[in-house]
């Protein structure tokens, strides 16, 4: 970043040039959501709230940014100045602060983000910018012109950003009685109605209702309250309604689907809390990428703490929500979080409950299928990961078959669970049969499966990461041991051969066997014949007891 004097500004002005990126996201955000422009007072209020939240808990360890006791969000238009300016008492931005988060996009997602918006509907395009992180530049829709005045909690320097969208901005330096920052938008010609009180009250009733700090509307030196604060998951159910519910969930996840299963409830006793989750109907755009770690909102008596308490384990990190308890004071430390057993308890309460839902849903409801398509992937690690869930999981777990096909009508066919399979066995079968590999179509192909089909023997055909690592952990299942068919010599020889595949000639394998050994040398350590193939000549297969094939070649990828 080059700063450099310009003239005609005061002294210490400093004029800096957009990163590229900028520049392009910039043009995108003004140009392709102009329809849904209202959006930008809800970006602004909820970086104001978020800013809010993070002096609040960096007060904890530093009383000097203590937040007055009035802290809050106030609007103020101004309507012969055709200003509209957004003020928080928050954290406040230092200079480099100002130059980091308002003049480079620290994430790296500007091409995905174009694309997105794109082709998403015209209705889902005001999320995606909640959910790429730009939301700051909403404002460049409805102002010509954005001027940042702010003051960081525990400095008295105070700093302006300001531009008009176009290229470049510039620094100087400001002044502000207080730390906070304010946000001013020189409103554009024809966009006179955020200007208008009631119009920017009717904004927030509809984008920023469930801001936990008071939002007021400031106007001829009087202060309206815009927003309700009331926290929705304190309300008892029979007062909140479903299009609040998923209005929450959408502002909380900055996902624009309609959540599968909604959990809302109350616990008391031992420990008092709230909770209000949500699970998606949809796998959200670029979900686990970044993070394995749950990020379930943790609120202290309606307060904001933190979303790094791990409240749910991470094998249900698609959950979204909040739990607000009673039993943490208000000024809980990082340390105490880590060491409190109410968290454990709360923990133990919530993951019991979700998984409660899960299994309800699995027996009760077809489109649990669908649940299990978008997260089974990742409910499927905690079968690996979580011993005292462990077989519950397995339980829940939907796989694919060699024994069912899957009709292109019917989404729900083609699928077992390994109880059903279990129900299938051959009554000397002793293992559940698998297959690990890239995809469910290309196994129901493979030639290690020509022994078991020729047997009648059913196979689950395992097609995700994943499924290289929890059988071996998960090691049985209703007493039947789980096996690759990729492992050794299976057992084939007391289940006879059924159909055409029983009249095949075999080769002398006294002859043939030492032959192939000594051709491939060390590159194999044993060559046998096989009961598993029919009409393929030779298979690849793992020894006893090492690792099964797909697993070894996840272990070549990694390096190991
Ligand atoms: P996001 O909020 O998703 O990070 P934004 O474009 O909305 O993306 O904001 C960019 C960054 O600018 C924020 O992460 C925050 O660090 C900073 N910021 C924006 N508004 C404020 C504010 N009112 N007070 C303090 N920091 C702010
Ligand atoms: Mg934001």
């Amino acid at each position: 970043m080059t700063g450099q004097e310009t003239p005609g500004t005061s002294a210490a002005a400093e004029k800096h040039e957009f990163s590229a990126e900028v520049g392009r996201l910039l043009d995108l955000v003004v140009h392709s959501l102009y329809s849904e422009r209202e959006i930008f007072l809800r970006e602004l209020v909820a970086n104001a709230a978020d800013a809010t939240d993070r002096r609040r808990f960096e007060a904890l360890t530093d009383g000097a940014k203590a937040l007055p006791d009035d802290a809050k969000i106030r609007i103020n238009p101004d309507e012969d100045a055709r200003l509209l300016t957004i003020s928080d008492d928050g954290t406040g931005m230092t200079k480099e602060e100002l130059v980091n988060n308002l003049g480079t996009i620290a994430r790296s997602g500007t091409r995905a983000f174009g694309q997105e918006l794109e082709n998403a509907k015209p209705e889902d395009k005001p999320n995606l910018i909640g959910q790429f992180g730009v939301g700051f530049y909403a404002a460049f829709m409805v102002a010509d012109r954005v001027e940042v005045v702010s003051r960081r909690a525990g400095s008295d320097e105070a700093w302006s950003w300001t531009s008009n969208g176009k290229g470049a901005y510039e620094l100087a330096p400001a002044k502000r009685d207080k730390p906070g920052t304010d946000i001013t938008l020189h409103i554009k010609e024809d966009a006179d109605e955020f200007l208008d009180t009631w119009r920017l009250q009717a904004i927030i009733r509809k984008w920023a209702d469930h801001i936990a700090w008071p939002v007021s509307i400031v106007k001829d030196g009087e202060e309206t309250e815009a927003n309700e604060g009331t926290a929705l998951w304190r309300k008892p159910k029979s007062e909140v309604t479903e299009e609040q519910l998923n209005e929450f969930y959408r502002h909380i996840s900055h996902n624009f689907d309609t959540p599968w299963a909604t959990l809302h409830w109350h616990a008391e006793g031992m420990i008092e809390f709230s909770a209000l989750l949500f699970i998606p109907s949809e796998r959200p755009f670029e979900f686990g990428e970044t993070s394995r770690e749950s990020k379930i909102r943790l609120h202290v008596k309606r307060m904001f703490i933190t979303d790094d308490a791990m409240l749910l384990p991470a094998w249900l990190r698609f959950v979204e929500g909040v739990v607000d308890t009673e039993d943490l004071p208000l000024n809980v430390s990082r340390e105490m979080l880590q060491a409190t057993p109410v968290l454990a308890r709360i923990r133990k309460a919530v993951t019991g409950r979700v998984l409660n839902e899960l299994k309800t849903r699995a027996r009760d409801d077809a489109s649990f299928l669908t649940f299990w398509q978008n997260f089974g992937s990742v409910v499927k690690e905690g079968i690996w990961e979580d011993a005292e869930h462990r077989t519950e999981l397995a339980g829940l777990a939907r796989f694919r078959s060699s024994a069912l096909t899957v009709d292109a009508d019917k989404p729900e066919s083609g699928w077992t669970t390994l109880a059903d399979y279990v129900g299938r066995m051959k009554p000397e079968q002793e293992a559940i049969y698998y297959l690990v590999g890239d995809s469910a179509e290309s196994l129901a192909e493979s030639p290690q499966l020509e022994g078991f089909r020729a047997r009648g023997l059913e196979v689950l055909l395992l097609s995700e990461p994943v499924d290289s690592f929890w059988p071996d952990r998960l090691s049985s299942f209703e007493g039947k041991t789980l096996r690759s068919v990729t492992q050794g010599a299976a057992d084939l020889e007391k289940f006879p051969v059924t159909g055409e595949a029983a009249t095949g000639e075999s080769a002398d394998m006294d002859i043939l066997l030492p032959a192939l050994k000594e051709a491939l040398g060390s590159d194999v350590s044993d060559v046998r014949s096989t009961d598993r193939l029919v009409s393929s000549a030779v298979v690849l297969a793992a020894s006893e007891n090492g690792p099964d094939l797909q697993m070894q070649k996840l272990m070549r990828r990694s390096g190991q």
